[in-house]
């Protein structure tokens, strides 16, 4: 099983995968994370990307194909949730052939959807543990006390890309090329839109409505 998480930047996509991972034992893909750590290890793939990544614009096509290349190459016999890819036709496309040469397809692509005033106040809002990477907003999932991660006791972090500036061009990027997906998975029927103005745990359990539904299924 194999299933896209898709949404504007902010929906509450990185959330929803950590709990349906943990929920269905899926193999997480979050391309975001694998570039934000090749960013804070200084790698030389970091040094290349750090500046588009930072001004909220797409990683060339090249770099991600490769990462997810390799990926998929090692975890096409696992249940995978991909977070964050594809986010152009041409991503898209790569993924189809890269699952086909693996014998594998996407079972479901889950659109989470937001109104946009919604998605600016989530992203002002949105926090991270730089130790263990749990996600928190001030608005929607606090943390108990203050701005501290309720595990490890360290201070929380904003992303450099939850910036004013950088949201805007992030929404813009994403309404350009990654919308355009809907209509390309939509064609092949394996496309659902999910209302993500809910609570996490309203928002979790439309999705695995969806999820047990194509479990039976299969
Ligand atoms: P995210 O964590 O999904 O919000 O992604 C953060 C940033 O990583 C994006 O704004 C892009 O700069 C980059 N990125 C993530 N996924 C992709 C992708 N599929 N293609 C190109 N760039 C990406």
């Amino acid at each position: 099983m194999k299933i896209l998480l898709l949404g504007q930047p902010g929906v509450g996509k990185g959330t929803q995968s950590d709990l349906l991972a943990q929920h269905y034992h899926f193999t997480k893909f979050s391309m975001g994370d694998i570039l934000r750590d090749e960013i804070a290890e200084k790698s030389p793939l970091g040094e290349k990307i750090a500046h588009l990544v930072n001004a909220g614009q797409l990683v060339p096509d090249d770099i991600v194909s490769a990462v997810v290349d390799k990926f998929i190459k090692e975890h096409s016999q696992n249940r995978i949730l991909f977070d964050g890819y594809p986010r152009t036709i041409a991503q898209a496309k790569t993924l189809d052939g890269l699952l086909t040469e693996n014998n594998a397809s996407l079972t479901a692509v889950l659109e989470m959807h937001l109104d946009e005033q919604q998605i600016v106040e989530r992203l002002r809002n949105r926090r991270y543990c730089p130790k263990c990477g749990r996600l928190y907003n001030y608005i929607t999932s606090p943390p108990k006390n203050g701005s501290t991660c309720d595990l490890c006791h360290v201070p929380l972090m904003k992303r450099s890309d939850d910036d004013e500036q950088v949201i805007k061009k992030r929404l813009e990027v994403y309404y350009e090329q990654t919308h355009p997906l809907i209509d390309y998975y939509r064609t092949q029927d394996i496309y659902t839109q999910v209302d993500a103005s809910g609570t996490q745990e309203e928002v979790f359990a439309h999705i695995a409505r969806i999820i047990d539904a194509k479990i039976k299924a299969q």
